[in-house]
């Protein structure tokens, strides 16, 4: 299957797409994954994203459109992928239609988590991340055992500059001018799905795979 996660920062498409894509035994990619990744190696293509990253602006679509179409035509993703951040805007989800159309294939379903401002505000700027195996905490929802270190590795926790109140703002700002509109892009195609993203991990999981199941 060939899935879209969309919905703002925050609502939870980085844990919901990492389940869905293990349930359906098909790579999870995620275009923020894939940016963070060539930061932390001090990559061209990391330094230059880092730049958008850091203000809470979109990286231009010229450079993520050139990665996701590379990532897409690699063997693991033959058999359906789960796209987590992309596409983020029109121009996006245009050039994937045409990739995908080339290979002679299409989305199956494009699941939109829907949730609130004031939860995403609360969400993101508790949220850690461990530096050394990525897992993910928040301050007061999901707390690390020691403050500041990982349970599950023992690595330090940090929270990603993007995360800052004033980022998490404008990144909301961003997503209702560049990436709402493709709520309404993906419904006119009949390929929308939306689900409550304010229920619990396991309840918004099961909701995505009823959904997902009925296409
Ligand atoms: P995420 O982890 O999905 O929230 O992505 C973190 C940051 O990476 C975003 O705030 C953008 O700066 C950049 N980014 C990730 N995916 C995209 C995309 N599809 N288009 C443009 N920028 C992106």
């Amino acid at each position: 299957m060939r899935i879209v996660l969309l919905g703002p920062p925050g609502a939870g498409k980085g844990t919901q797409a990492e389940r869905v894509a293990a349930r359906l035994e098909v790579p999870h990619i995620s275009t923020g994954d894939i940016f963070r990744q060539a930061v932390s190696q001090g990559m061209p293509l990391g330094l230059k994203a880092k730049e958008y990253m850091d203000k809470g602006l979109l990286v231009p679509d010229e450079i993520v459109i050139a990665i996701v179409e590379e990532r897409l035509r690699q063997n693991d993703a033959s058999t359906g992928f789960v796209l987590d951040g992309y596409p983020r805007t029109v121009g996006q989800a245009i050039a994937l239609d045409l990739a995908l159309g080339k290979m002679g294939i299409g989305i199956d379903a494009v699941v939109n988590l829907d949730v609130p401002d004031d939860i995403i505000i609360e969400r993101l700027t508790g949220r850690r991340v461990c530096r050394s195996c990525g897992s993910n905490y928040h301050v007061r929802f999901d707390p690390p055992r020691e403050e500041g270190t990982c349970d599950k590795c023992g690595g330090a926790l940090y929270q990603r500059d993007d995360d800052k109140e004033e980022t998490v703002r404008r990144r909301l700002e961003v997503y209702k001018e560049q990436t709402e509109p493709l709520i309404e892009y993906y419904r006119e195609k009949g390929t929308l799905v939306s689900v409550d993203g304010t229920g619990g991990m396991q309840e918004v999981f099961e909701d995505i795979l009823r959904l997902v199941g009925r296409r």
